[in-house]
């Protein structure tokens, strides 16, 4: 039932100029696809997401957002700090998957 309800929205986004793309989500591994110029997973969008589920997207992007700046960054301390909030926000990531949290 569900899966039906994802295809349907697979063909409503084609139908509407929208293209699937190469890449998956990370949070579903559904296929994700291009409308508009916004990338999204039609698994994953139009679904009421837990509060849980939210979080583990903002320390997503945060981890990511760190993950960039560790990679100009050229002060060891700096490094080492970065490094440490990082390995904190994956252990988090970590448990919220073990949770069941996508
Ligand atoms: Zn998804």
């Amino acid at each position: 039932m569900e899966e039906e309800e994802e295809i349907n929205r697979m063909v409503r986004v084609l139908l509407s100029g929208g293209k699937m793309l190469s890449k998956r989500c990370e949070k579903c591994g559904a296929p994700m696809f291009e409308l508009k110029g916004k990338e999204l997973c039609v698994a994953c969008h139009g679904r009421e997401r837990s509060g849980l589920e939210v979080v583990s997207d903002k320390l997503l992007s945060k981890a990511i957002e760190i993950s960039e700046k560790i990679e100009g960054e050229e002060d060891p301390k700096k490094l080492i700090t970065d490094l440490e909030v990082l390995k904190e926000i994956l252990e988090l990531i970590k448990h919220l998957r073990e949770m069941g949290v996508r």
